[in-house]
């Protein structure tokens, strides 16, 4: 009955790891915790059961925009829903109060504060409810990244319908989060599913910040004319980066709280409507935003935790596609975020500054980036070999004799005076560099100066940072100078190793992450693509909504690499349900069939079907 609703509403094949088992639990209305990455699939597994039991299921959902989004893509797969909340008129909240009485809808989403109003419980006890969804669950918890207060009113619900299940959902949560959730909601011996918190499609990258705009323009270069987010540290930041984006022809926003509302929403409504590409934001941008293809997200900055970062960067790839995510880090902010941490006075330093320590080593580490995640959110990472981080995909070289390098660059530091200098400086004194204080310092006279000359700055900077998340160094006092832990004098005395990587050469790295990107195109007809991607355009403008609720772009390029000429083959196309098949199947084969005569390509092409698709990369690596 599920797999069949899948079918039929989705147009999908199959369960997505532990869909089933969420499904079951609101089917059998056993209460239950759900645990699955973004993109993973956590809506399904409270919309498919509301569609099977024919009664009325409650989200609770903490933005309006995100109601939107998930009520439009229900509508655009002809399954009835709404929400209630304040961008609604009066009348239209009575019509919505209507249908429920008439059981016309199978799903509605509440705000939590709405919910628990004494007016709208009075009003639910009179509706025959299947069960209860709370989407981002994790909001309900202190010890989470994303406290909000109304979340705790939702403890309110087991009372007032003992009768029925609840079902908690979200991306991020530990184990204390986890706890804390059933607590809080008074869970009844909840099942509780926790998914791999890996994310196989997303490509993780990791590079100091030094010239940005560079940087960045490199990156959104891989991806013409498709979604990426730009995360900044400062509101400042974002109109700067955006403007200088604009001018060199890309389609980007600023998004960040000093803002006004209506500059905000339009910068947002153009992002998700696809009328803009990039988005230059704070953090204040994302939560709520569904938009499933966001091909990219680049971090100018480091947050300051690994979860934040796990957050921010999972916003890329929720249609499972390859995506890339892209952290331009400086060790400058790191120590920011360190000293206000321990200047903040508040009770969960250690906490805080385990999660900093974390984004740390993640950002300047040598191991596996995927693996770090996985291993950081408690879960063990078995593969050797990710393919999907710059560590694990040969963009960054083993140096081949790292004991020496590491010891070359401790023992300058030595040399200069233990905690008297940064590592930016000591970069330069090995560098060789004419720099002024050098000079001054007389560390032009060092036997360590211009041992490194051979290297780039930017290199042995990393290396430095390198050694020190490896434990070989630390970073002391106001200015961030650096010495030698008695882990860096095993070093010294060749008693201990570091790994020590170095970029590959600049044109050799542009041409591997190129072709990394251009592999996830493998078989898609890209003239047909951008042709259905049009039309894709037109029919959500018309509808008014965001154009991947027409149809995802894993659907599309699908539909590009296949080119079924048939309704029968267009129903093939995983993504594509019976109500799309109606509503837009005729209008997108029309295109195919066009394109196929103008340029005599073969059509039904099914050979060329599903590859590297979500689910086959996600089976294969993941779970
Ligand atoms: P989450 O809420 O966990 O971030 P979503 O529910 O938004 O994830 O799902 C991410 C994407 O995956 C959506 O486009 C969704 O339609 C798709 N999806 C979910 N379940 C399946 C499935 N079983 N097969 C194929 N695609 C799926």
């Amino acid at each position: 009955m599920l797999l069949a609703a899948l079918k039929s509403y989705w147009g999908y094949e199959s369960f997505r790891p532990l869909q089933e088992e969420a499904m079951t639990c609101a089917m059998q209305g056993r209460d239950s915790v759900v645990v699955l990455p973004t993109g993973g699939g956590k809506s399904l597994c409270y919309q498919a059961p509301a569609v099977c039991q024919g009664r009325l299921a409650i989200v609770v959902s903490p933005l309006i925009a995100l109601m939107k989004d998930q009520v439009d893509s229900l509508r655009s797969c002809g399954i009835p829903a709404a929400f209630i909340n304040s961008s609604l008129t009066a009348s239209q909240k009575v019509e919505v109060a209507n249908d429920i009485r008439a059981n016309k809808l199978r799903l509605v989403y509440f705000s939590p504060e709405r919910l628990v109003q004494p007016k709208t419980i009075e009003f639910l006890h009179g509706i025959d409810l299947s069960f209860i969804a709370i989407d981002e669950a994790h909001c309900i918890s202190e010890w989470g990244h994303d406290f909000r207060p109304e979340f705790r009113q939702l403890r309110i619900l087991r009372d007032e319908f003992p009768k029925v299940s609840l079902h908690a959902f979200t991306a991020t949560a530990t184990e204390q989060v986890r706890l804390d959730i059933i607590n809080q909601l008074n869970l009844r011996d909840p099942t509780v599913l926790v998914g791999s918190f890996d994310r196989p499609n997303l490509v993780y990258r990791a590079e100091r910040r030094d010239d940005p705009i560079r940087q960045i323009c490199e990156i959104i270069d891989r991806y013409p004319r498709e979604s990426g987010i730009i995360y900044c540290t400062t509101r400042k930041d974002t109109e700067e980066i955006s403007a200088q984006l604009n001018a060199r022809a890309y389609r980007t926003r600023p998004y960040h709280a000093g803002m006004s509302d209506q500059a905000r929403h339009e910068s947002q409504d153009e992002f998700i409507e696809d009328k803009i590409d990039i988005i230059v934001a704070t953090v204040a941008f994302g939560m709520g935003i569904d938009k499933s293809n966001v091909r990219y997200v680049i971090h100018l900055g480091m947050p300051k935790a690994l979860e934040n970062y796990q957050q921010e960067a999972g916003r890329a790839g929720r249609d499972g596609l390859q995506s890339e995510c892209c952290l331009l880090y400086s060790i400058a902010e790191f120590m920011r975020w360190k000293k206000m941490i321990e200047t903040s006075g508040a009770s969960n330093t250690v906490t805080a500054m385990t999660s900093l320590q974390a984004m740390n080593e993640f950002a300047a580490g040598v191991v596996c980036r995927h693996k770090r995640l996985v291993e950081y959110f408690g879960q063990a990472f078995e593969k050797s070999n990710c393919q999907a981080c710059d560590v694990c995909l040969g963009e960054m070289d083993e140096v081949e004799n790292p004991l020496i390098v590491g010891q070359k660059i401790l023992s300058s530091i030595v040399r200069q005076g233990q905690g008297r200098f940064g590592g930016e400086y000591t970069a330069l004194v090995l560098k060789g560099s004419k720099d002024e204080r050098v000079i001054r310092n007389q560390h032009d006279q060092l036997s360590t100066y211009g041992l490194l000359n051979d290297q780039p700055l930017q290199t042995i900077r990393e290396w430095i940072d390198q050694l020190a998340t490896q434990g070989f160094l630390q970073r002391v006092g106001e200015y961030n100078q650096i010495e030698l832990t008695p882990q860096g004098w095993q070093l010294i005395r060749g008693e201990a190793t570091p790994r020590l990587l170095r970029a590959t050469e600049a044109k050799q790295r542009k041409k591997k992450r190129a072709e990394k990107t251009a592999a996830s195109w493998d078989g898609v007809d890209r003239e047909l693509f951008e042709d259905l991607r049009v039309l894709r355009h037109e029919l959500a403008v018309e509808a008014d909504i965001p154009a991947y609720v027409v149809f995802t772009d894993e659907t599309l390029r699908e539909v590009a690499r296949v080119r079924p000429s048939t309704l029968d083959g267009m129903r093939r196309i995983r993504g594509v349900g019976d109500k799309k098949l109606a509503d837009y199947g005729q209008l997108f084969l029309d295109v195919v069939i066009e394109h196929g005569e103008r340029t005599g390509v073969v059509l039904d092409n099914w050979s060329n079907a599903g590859r590297a698709t979500a689910d086959q990369v996600t089976d294969d690596f993941a779970w």
